[in-house]
C-alpha cells in the first residue's frame, strides 16, 4: 500500500511506514522484528476466523493471534524439540500453565514429581488444586513404580521434570511414558534444565515438552519466555485456542527475535556448558571441603546409567554441598569473582545460587529437609567462560573455608 499523503499531523503518524518490505524474491537473512500490533488487510473477508488464522499462509490480522516473528520462532522450536507443533509464550510459567490447562478439567487428577520447580508446585496446589478442583499427587518419580502406583482412573496428566532443580534427579521418561499410555493419560515434561540439544522428551514418548526459554534456549539472560511442543493434534488445537484467545499469554515479538538469535548458537553453547560443568563437577568432587556433588554426568550420580541412556549430554547445571554450614556457604560465595550470586540459569555467564535462602526459601524447613536441600547446598549454572578461570576462582573460594 502506498502512503496516502496528507497534512503535517497525518504525515507524522503514517508517512513512510507502509509497504516497507523487500521485493518478491528478496529475503531478510536475519528475521525482522514485526512489532506491529495489527495488520492492514486488503479487503473484507467473509470467511475469516480468528482461531484458524494460518500465519504460514500469510494470514495476519492482530498480533496476539499470529505474528511473523513469533511464527518463525515457533517453527524453529518445533524442529528442535521434534514436534509437529510449537508455541512461544511470555514465560516458562505461561507455557506450563497452558500445557496443564489444555490437559485437565475439574475432577481430573495429576501425578507429578515431588522435586518440581517451585513455581510449578505452587501452581499445581494453589491454582489447579485449590481453585479448579484438580487433585494432585506428588511422588518420588526417580522410581517409576511410585508413578504407576499413584495413577487413578481419573488421572489425565503426569507432569515430570528431568533433571530436577537443584538436585539433578532424573525420571525414566520412556518408562513413565509407558505408564501414561497404559492409563490413557498424557505425559508432560519440563525439559528446561538440559534443553533439546541434549534431551528430547517427545522422542522418548512424552506427549508434550515445555522449556523456559529464559534459560538455555535464549541463553543470554536477557529475555523471559517459554516454549511448548507436541505431536498431538487435538492437544495442539486446544493450546492454540488458549494461547490466542483463552489466555493470551504469547511471547512478544522482540523476545521472539532475541530467542531466535540465541537459538542459533544453542549447540555451540551447550557443548561448552557441558564440558565446563564436567570440569567443575570433577574439580569439586576431588576437594576435601566439598561433601557431595550432584551432576548426572558423574559416575557417582546414582542415576548416571539412566542419564547416559536418555541424554546425549549432561548440561551445565550442577549442585554441590560444602562440608560447612550456612556461614561457610556465605563465605565461599563472597570470595567468588566469576560466579555472581543470582537465581536463574542457562545463560552464557556462570551464576551461583543458594537454594535454601533463594529459590527454595518459600518452602518450610521440613519440606527442604524432605527434598534434601541443606543450608550448605549451592547450585551452579556453569557458563561458557574459560574453564581455568572458573576453576581457579572456585579454588580461591574453597581455600577461604
Ligand atoms: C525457570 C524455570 C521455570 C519457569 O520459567 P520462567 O521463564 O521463569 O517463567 C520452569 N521450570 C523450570 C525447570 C525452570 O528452571
Amino acid at each position: 500500500m502506498n502512503d496516502a499523503g496528507g497534512k503535517f499531523e497525518t504525515l507524522a503518524v503514517t508517512h513512510g511506514e507502509r509497504g516497507q518490505r523487500p521485493a518478491e524474491g528478496v529475503e531478510d537473512v536475519a528475521v525482522p522484528v514485526h512489532l506491529s500490533s495489527t495488520y492492514a488487510v486488503p479487503d473484507i473477508d467473509p470467511d475469516a476466523s480468528l482461531e484458524t488464522l494460518d500465519p504460514d499462509a500469510g494470514e495476519f490480522l492482530y498480533s496476539r493471534l499470529s505474528n511473523p516473528t513469533r511464527n518463525a520462532l515457533e517453527h524453529r522450536l518445533a524442529a528442535l524439540c521434534g514436534g509437529e507443533h510449537a508455541f512461544a509464550f511470555a514465560s516458562g510459567t505461561a507455557a506450563i500453565v497452558t500445557a496443564i490447562s489444555a490437559a485437565v478439567e475439574p475432577g481430573d487428577h495429576v501425578v507429578a514429581f515431588d522435586d518440581l520447580y517451585g513455581g510449578t508446585k505452587s501452581m499445581l496446589s494453589r491454582f489447579f488444586e485449590d481453585r479448579l478442583g484438580v487433585a494432585v499427587t506428588l511422588v518420588d518419580a526417580r522410581d517409576t513404580e511410585e508413578v504407576a502406583a499413584a495413577m487413578r482412573p481419573e488421572t489425565a496428566l503426569i507432569w515430570m521434570e528431568s533433571p530436577t532443580n537443584p538436585l539433578l534427579r532424573l525420571c525414566d521418561i520412556e518408562a513413565v511414558a509407558a505408564v501414561a499410555d497404559e492409563h490413557g493419560a498424557l505425559l508432560g515434561v519440563d525439559n528446561t534444565f538440559v534443553g533439546p540439544y541434549f534431551q528430547r522428551p517427545l522422542e522418548l514418548g512424552a506427549d508434550v515438552v515445555v522449556h523456559s526459554t529464559t534459560k538455555y534456549l535464549n541463553g543470554h539472560s536477557d529475555s523471559i519466555g517459554g516454549a511448548l511442543a507436541t505431536n498431538d493434534e487435538a492437544f495442539a488445537e486446544e493450546v492454540t485456542f488458549l494461547q490466542r484467545v483463552g489466555m493470551g499469554n504469547m511471547l512478544a515479538p522482540f523476545d521472539a527475535y532475541l530467542t531466535l538469535r540465541g537459538l542459533k548458537t544453542l549447540p555451540l553453547r551447550m557443548e561448552k556448558h557441558a564440558s565446563n560443568a564436567r570440569a567443575v563437577a570433577e574439580f569439586l568432587s576431588d576437594h576435601s571441603a566439598v561433601s557431595a556433588v550432584h551432576y548426572p554426568g558423574l559416575d557417582s550420580h546414582p542415576q548416571h546409567g539412566l542419564a547416559a541412556r536418555q541424554m546425549s549430554g549432561y548440561g551445565g547445571v550442577l549442585s554441590a554441598e560444602l562440608a560447612t554450614g550456612l556461614d561457610g556457604a556465605a563465605r565461599f560465595v563472597a570470595e567468588l569473582d566469576h560466579f555472581p550470586l543470582a537465581v536463574s540459569l542457562g545463560g552464557v555467564e556462570s551464576l551461583i545460587e543458594h537454594p535454601a535462602t533463594m529459590t527454595h526459601s518459600p518452602l518450610s524447613q521440613s519440606e527442604r529437609d524432605f527434598l534434601g536441600i541443606t543450608d550448605s547446598l549451592l547450585r551452579i549454572s556453569v557458563g561458557v567462560e574459560h574453564e581455568s578461570d572458573l576453576l581457579s576462582d572456585l579454588a580461591t573460594g574453597l581455600d577461604a573455608l
